[in-house]
């Protein structure tokens, strides 16, 4: 079987930061050939377009597979089909049940359409995958999101109890089992936090350890050089094949293909970006944002911009989740007009992050540490200002400052997310003086710096190697998982 009969079920979980790679990996995938169908919902395929663009523009067999949403049979409000949609917290538990109403409808489709699927890789958050793949007698792969380092690190955090230990959620203990590389260091439940640790959401967390433990393999986006010792590892404890094929932002080569990252294909904004950059010196640019889920309370987007007018440095900062109400907004007008262009540009709404972090002239990247974002500041040789806000993020950080030596904490020790119950309600988390101190550490130009910016570019370096045709790691390592892929089809169909 060749790789051109191949058609695989991409399944991403509806939040931008799994629904982004894996429609990266989709259009990996099928620039070896594969055909893809690509599962989403009607608002998502709007945020999917751009992806959708670009690959019939390279005429790869790519296509979006719009089920309809069940909000409502779940009780959810109308247009509540994206984590960032989910208004409040007692909202997760359906918006989880009605992703498991997709299982039939699906069913329904792939069983329809000729030629048949031959293999389904599902988002791992996406566990009722596996009742599709048993039913339709299909190979299943899990996608992980997360770093390898975070996976690691719950694993063998969840083999010793340390989840369904009665531990207070700030009560420190050691990672267990780690390798030599990473080091022996401490968290607790909140640093730690699994993606469905939530109180009421230990069905679905069963579910999901249920799912990878059944799965045919593992593919991940990281690269076999930014975190050796953890994917080794992780491979003997997952037992089972795992392939490292990031960073999957590395398809999109030119602006018009990052800009289609997550948005509905229209490009111009990032453009306005790109120009904004053009003409600024060399890694003079702070880019601050933190991703498509957390909230910046009012207080604490003061604090932001006064840190950030006070460093003196140009600025582009994406401040879509501010919140909508008049003080916020009244604050950010008067703030940009302060700033004025040449200073600082204030992004309202879906910034070009891809775009931006790309360009030569961003030297430093204030983030939330979500697993994408780190793999794109390394990829574009960023320094990274470090400010968790909630899950895996925590875990990053450490990778990122501790293990990895790219990056500068800012300085938060607990989540501060809306929607934890002992998470921040509106206070000011970090404040304008540890903002611009924590920026100006990592732009700085002494040692310390100079090395975080060596490392910063090695690792960029071996980011892109990796994903080249002639002895990257993650381009051999996607050839086996295809092949595998057809091995296990042609297996299960004989
Ligand atoms: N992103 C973007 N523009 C935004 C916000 C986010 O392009 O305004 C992209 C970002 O480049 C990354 C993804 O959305 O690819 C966010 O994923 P990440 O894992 O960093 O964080 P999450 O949003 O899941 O918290």
């Amino acid at each position: 079987m060749d790789k051109a009969k191949l058609h695989l079920v991409v399944i991403p979980l509806l939040a931008q930061g799994h629904m982004i790679p894996m429609a990266d990996l989709s259009l990996l995938l099928a620039a070896r050939g594969a055909r893809i169908s690509l599962i989403t919902t009607p608002l998502n395929a709007i945020r999917l377009r751009g992806v959708a663009n670009v690959a019939a523009d390279s005429g790869l067999p790519l296509r979006l597979v719009e089920l309809p949403f069940p909000c409502a049979d779940a009780g959810l409000p109308v247009g509540c089909e994206n984590v960032d949609r989910i208004p409040r917290e007692d909202l997760f538990t359906p918006f989880f049940k009605s992703l498991n109403l997709l299982a039939e409808p699906l069913k329904r489709y792939l069983r329809a359409e000729p030629p048949g699927p031959t293999c389904i890789i599902a988002d791992q958050c996406m566990p009722w995958a596996i009742d599709v793949a048993g039913d339709l007698g299909l190979p299943r792969f899990v996608f992980q999101a997360p770093s390898c380092f975070f996976l690691l690190c719950t694993l063998n955090l969840a083999r010793h109890n340390f989840y369904h230990s009665a531990t207070n959620w700030r009560e420190p203990f050691t990672v267990p089992e780690l390798p030599d590389g990473v080091g022996r260091f401490q968290v607790t439940k909140l640093t730690a936090q699994r993606f469905f640790d939530w109180p009421g959401q230990d069905v679905v967390q069963r579910h999901v350890e249920k799912a990878e433990a059944a799965a045919d393999g593992i593919v991940l986006n990281t690269f076999e050089a930014l975190e050796p010792w953890c994917v080794q590892d992780y491979r003997r404890a997952a037992g089972k094949e795992v392939w490292p094929v990031g960073p999957v932002s590395g398809f999109h080569k030119d602006l018009a293909g990052k800009a289609s990252r997550g948005s509905d294909g229209d490009y111009i904004y990032a453009s306005g970006a790109a120009k904004w950059l053009e003409g600024r010196m060399q890694g003079s640019v702070v880019f601050v944002s933190f991703g498509s889920i957390s909230l910046t309370r009012t207080r604490q987007m003061v604090e932001i911009g006064e840190g950030l007018e006070a460093m003196g440095r140009p600025f582009i900062w994406a401040v879509k989740q501010a919140e909508e109400n008049e003080e916020a907004r009244n604050w950010l007008s008067e703030f940009e007009e302060r700033i004025t262009e040449r200073r600082g540009l204030v992004i309202r709404g879906w910034a070009p992050q891809a775009v931006i972090l790309s360009h030569a002239a961003v030297g430093g990247f204030m983030t939330h540490c979500g697993w994408n974002s780190t793999l794109e500041a390394v990829a574009g040789r960023v320094v990274m200002v470090t400010w968790p806000h909630l899950v895996d993020q925590f875990l990053n950080e450490r990778l990122a400052v501790d293990v990895l030596g790219i990056g500068v904490r800012v300085g938060v020790r607990w989540p501060a997310f809306h929607q934890w119950p002992e998470g921040d309600q509106g206070e000011v988390v970090v404040g304008r003086e540890a903002v611009r101190t924590a920026v100006e550490k990592a732009m700085d130009g002494g040692k310390e710096g100079e090395e975080r910016r060596r490392r910063v570019r090695e690792l960029g370096d071996f980011a892109e190697k990796a994903m080249e045709e002639e002895g990257g790691s993650s381009f051999q390592n996607l050839n086996s998982f295809m092949e595998h892929a057809i091995k296990l089809t042609a297996q299960r169909s004989s």
